[in-house]
C-alpha cells in the first residue's frame, strides 16, 4: 500500500503538529522543494504496513480580496488533484466560517476523507464529541471520524491505521 496523503484545515487546526508528530522518528524524507508542479510533499513515512506520502495543501481561508480568494481556492483545488486520500482537521471546539470553505473545496475533489477532530486533550469530559461526531456522520461524506490529539498523541495510531487502510 502506498499513496498520497493531503492534509487539509483551515489555518491553526494544529496540521503541522500532527505531521510532525506522524513523522516523529520514523521519518524517511523530508523536503521543502516542490517535488511536482501539483505537490509539495512535507514527509513519507514508510512502516511495514505501507508508505504514506503526506502533502501539504495551500491554507484554504477566506478574507482578502475576491480575486486573491479565486486564486487561493484554485490553487488549493488544484492541490488535491491527484492524492488518494484527503485527512481533514477541524478543531473539536467548534466550526469557524472558513471550515465551510474548506468543505466546499473537499467536496468538488470526490475523494475518500477521514475527518479527524483535533485537540480533544482540551476537553474534559470526552461525551460532548457525540454531538460533533453526529453531527459529521449525518454529513454522509467521511470514510472515517477519528477523534486525535496531534499534540499530546492521542489516537494517532488509530488514525495511520484508518489512513493505510484507505489507500
Ligand atoms: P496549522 O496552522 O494547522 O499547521 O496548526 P499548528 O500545527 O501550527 O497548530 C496551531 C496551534 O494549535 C499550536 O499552538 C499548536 O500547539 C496547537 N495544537 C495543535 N494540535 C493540538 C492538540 O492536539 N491539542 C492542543 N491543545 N493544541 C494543539
Ligand atoms: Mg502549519
Amino acid at each position: 500500500k502506498s499513496g498520497y496523503v493531503a492534509l487539509v484545515g483551515r489555518p491553526n487546526v494544529g496540521k503541522s503538529t500532527l505531521l510532525n508528530h506522524l513523522l516523529g522518528q520514523k521519518l524517511s524524507i523530508v523536503s521543502r522543494r516542490p517535488q511536482t508542479t501539483r505537490h509539495r510533499i512535507l514527509g513519507i513515512k514508510t512502516d511495514e504496513r505501507g508508505q504514506a506520502i503526506y502533502v501539504d495543501t495551500p491554507g484554504i481561508h477566506g478574507g482578502g480580496q475576491r480575486a486573491m480568494n479565486r486564486y487561493l481556492n484554485r490553487t488549493a483545488i488544484s492541490s488535491l488533484l491527484g492524492v488518494d486520500l484527503i485527512v481533514w482537521l477541524v478543531d473539536q471546539a467548534g466550526w469557524l466560517p472558513d471550515d465551510a470553505l474548506v468543505m466546499a473545496r473537499i467536496k468538488e475533489a470526490k475523494l475518500p476523507v477521514i475527518l479527524a477532530i483535533n485537540k480533544v486533550d482540551r476537553l474534559n469530559d470526552k461525551d460532548v464529541l457525540l454531538p460533533f461526531v453526529a453531527e459529521a456522520d449525518a454529513l454522509g461524506m467521511f470514510s472515517d471520524i477519528v477523534p486525535i490529539s496531534a499534540l499530546k498523541g492521542v489516537n494517532l495510531p488509530v488514525l495511520e491505521k484508518r489512513i493505510l487502510a484507505l489507500l
